[in-house]
């Protein structure tokens, strides 16, 4: 079985998409890591968004090495830079063949993969046996962002950090390749009113669903 699970930054997506697989034995990929580990080494090297050459290069030679340290690909500056790399289509096409390639034979023998990202349901497995799109208000999403924030000693303001929700929801939304966007068939949940456990309990709801079909 996979499950695709898309949406804005802050919507709760890689907290259901871990709490899911470790309840049903699958396997877990964070695509947004990858494209966090190309604009981690652009970052590294200088290289900006305007060398489509250079940053897909970057993409095309990314190893496991390069996701290991996920905690130092978490900031916000990283998140910025990974989402210019994701403008770029060369990027995004560099990285498609192992995103494919976790959800149709998962590590490890597990009997499903569960990936969470911006295109998973609309590109990377449009096939997927389950598609949730996560949304929240940017407002909600950044005061989770800010709290987490807080929680780890960073001294970061609420303003700018709702003008980097912002920011990041508008360049995903409007890029011409893969925009963020769900697929006509996702199961849309707006999480703004919502804690983790509810969240958990419908996605839930929808595989016990499918798999009663
Ligand atoms: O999910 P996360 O916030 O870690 O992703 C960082 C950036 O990577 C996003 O803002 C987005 O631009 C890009 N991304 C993407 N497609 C994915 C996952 C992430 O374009 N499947």
């Amino acid at each position: 079985m996979i499950i695709a699970i898309d949406g804005p930054a802050g919507a709760g997506k890689g907290t259901l998409g871990r709490r899911l697989a470790a309840e049903l034995g699958f396997a877990y990929l964070d695509t947004g890591l990858l494209y966090r580990a190309v604009g981690a080494k652009l970052l590294a090297v200088g290289v900006n968004d305007s060398e489509p050459e250079a940053a897909t290069a970057i993409a095309a030679a990314l190893t496991p090495q390069d996701l290991r340290d996920p905690a130092a690909l978490r900031g916000e500056i990283v998140g910025q830079a990974a989402s210019k790399a994701a403008t770029i289509p060369g990027v995004r096409d560099a990285l498609y063949a192992f995103q494919r390639q976790f959800a149709t034979d998962p590590p490890g023998h597990a009997t499903g993969a569960i990936l969470d990202g911006r295109d998973i349901g609309t590109v990377i497995c449009p096939d997927a046996d389950l598609k949730l799109f996560l949304t929240a208000s940017p407002a909600a999403r950044a005061r989770r962002r800010f709290e987490e924030l807080q929680r780890a000693g960073d001294g970061r303001i609420y303003p700018d950090i709702l003008m980097e929700v912002e920011e990041r929801d508008h360049r995903d939304s409007v890029r011409t390749t893969a925009p963020l966007k769900p697929a006509v068939d996702a199961v849309v949940i707006d999480t703004t009113e919502m804690d983790a456990a509810a969240v958990f309990a419908v996605a839930l709801g929808q595989v016990e669903r499918l798999r009663q079909r």
